[in-house]
């Protein structure tokens, strides 16, 4: 059976926990290098990229994480999409594992959190529901570029980018855990095999 792993040192991670659960997977929250052993995929949830690769310093965690997401799958959401990222502008811990760059809380104070119906195409891979995807943004980062071997997954209606994928790495830029919608969980899923 497959497992997931849900990195657990700060943010939204038994959110993603209690949704794998609802879909039948089995998750466990991830603290320490061994438990990376146990799994066939990661989540990283959102919270505080800086507080998240930080905690990952100390916990010895960061080279292990990186040598992780070079053979298998991981998915980073918000905070994790930055942690994800190969520069976000800024002097924090990022695993660099992705070609994406990101702004942090690109989306200015206004309107730092809203909700947003964003179309999917990807999707329609695991689901005949072709509604689009009911998307939280909470200051959430923009993925500013794209390049090398990752691809555009989302857009807004104005053309910026919320998700992306290089391979078995995933980037959304908003929360689907928070959501009922389980999609984009089985859509990472697929991604572990
Ligand atoms: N603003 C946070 C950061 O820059 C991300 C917010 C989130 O994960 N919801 O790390």
């Amino acid at each position: 059976m497959t497992k997931i792993g849900v990195l657990a040192l700060q943010g939204s991670f038994r959110e993603h926990i209690t949704i794998l659960k609802k879909i039948g997977v089995e998750a466990v929250e991830v603290r320490l290098p061994e438990h990376l052993e146990e799994i066939d995929g990661l989540i990283i949830p959102g919270g505080e990229s800086t507080t998240i690769g930080k905690l990952a310093v100390d916990f010895g965690l960061f080279e292990k994480l990186r040598a992780f997401g070079r053979e298998k799958a991981i998915w980073g959401t918000c905070a994790g999409a930055i942690f994800l990222s190969k520069d976000a502008h800024r002097q924090q811990p990022l695993l660099e594992l992705m070609d994406i760059t990101v702004e942090r809380n690109a989306y200015g104070r206004q309107i730092a959190s809203f909700e947003m119906d964003v179309e999917i195409p990807a999707l329609k891979k695991v689901s005949p529901n072709d509604a689009p995807f009911h998307a939280i943004f909470i200051r959430a980062p923009l993925i500013a570029s794209v390049s090398g071997g990752a691809e555009i997954l989302a857009t807004l209606p104005d053309g910026r980018i919320v998700a992306a994928q290089q391979g078995h790495l995933l980037a959304t830029a908003f929360h689907p855990e928070l959501t009922n919608d389980d999609r984009v969980h089985r859509y990472f899923l697929k991604l572990v095999g």
